[in-house]
């Protein structure tokens, strides 16, 4: 499967449609997800063009991968989740849940999360 440059989220990367930027730098940018599932909710995505989780970790760099990680970490320290416990989950894949064909992982935190529930199953 070839990458869709007209993703929702390469079009944020292109400035076209606005986004709540939380962090940003020459590789990745980080942003509120516009239907929050919990009360934070943010999205980490590379700049490059990646698929999905799989793609990410077959075609990027080892560096690109370690910076990409070390900077999610980074962010959900900024965002003052790790004392209360957050969860970063990236749905690789349709049947997995994942609507946006661009690489990202949703930091989640700020509330008691139920056991089993997801980034796109929160009411369940
Ligand atoms: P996925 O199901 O692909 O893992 O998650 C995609 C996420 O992107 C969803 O949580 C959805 O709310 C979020 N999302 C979709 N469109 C937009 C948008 O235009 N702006 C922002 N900030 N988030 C979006």
């Amino acid at each position: 499967m070839a990458y869709n440059n007209d993703n929702i989220f390469a079009k944020i990367l292109r400035n076209e449609i606005p986004n709540n930027t939380v962090y940003e730098d020459d590789s990745i940018l980080a942003f509120n997800d516009i239907a929050p599932k919990t009360p934070v909710h943010v999205l980490v995505i590379p700049k490059g063009n990646y698929i999905d989780l799989d793609d990410f970790t077959a075609n990027a760099s080892t560096i690109e991968i370690g910076n990409f990680f070390s900077k999610v970490g980074q962010i959900a320290r900024d965002l003052g989740v790790p004392e209360s416990g957050y969860r970063l989950v990236s749905n690789n894949g349709e049947n997995a849940g994942q609507i946006v064909p661009h690489f990202h992982v949703h930091i989640m935190g700020g509330q008691k999360i139920k056991e089993g529930s997801m980034a796109r199953g929160m009411q369940s």
